[in-house]
C-alpha cells in the first residue's frame, strides 16, 4: 500500500507558511534615521515620519 502522506510536501507547506506570516508581520522598531517608533514589517519599507528606507532584516537564532 502506496503512503499517502508526502513528508515533503508538508515540510515546503509548513515552511511557507512560516514565511508568509513572517512576511506580514509589522515590527515595532525605532527608525534608525529619525529614532521614533515606528512598525514596519521585515525587508525594506520607508519610515512614515522621515521617509528615509529602513532596511529591516531579522536575525533566526537557531
Ligand atoms: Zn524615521
Amino acid at each position: 500500500m502506496k503512503s499517502i502522506i508526502d513528508i515533503d510536501e508538508i515540510k515546503s507547506t509548513i515552511l511557507n507558511q512560516a514565511r508568509d506570516t513572517i512576511s506580514k508581520e509589522m515590527f515595532d522598531i525605532e527608525c534608525p534615521h529619525c529614532n521614533r517608533a515606528v512598525s514596519v514589517p521585515a525587508g525594506k519599507s520607508n519610515c512614515p515620519f522621515c521617509n528615509e528606507e529602513i532596511d529591516l532584516t531579522l536575525d533566526f537564532e537557531f
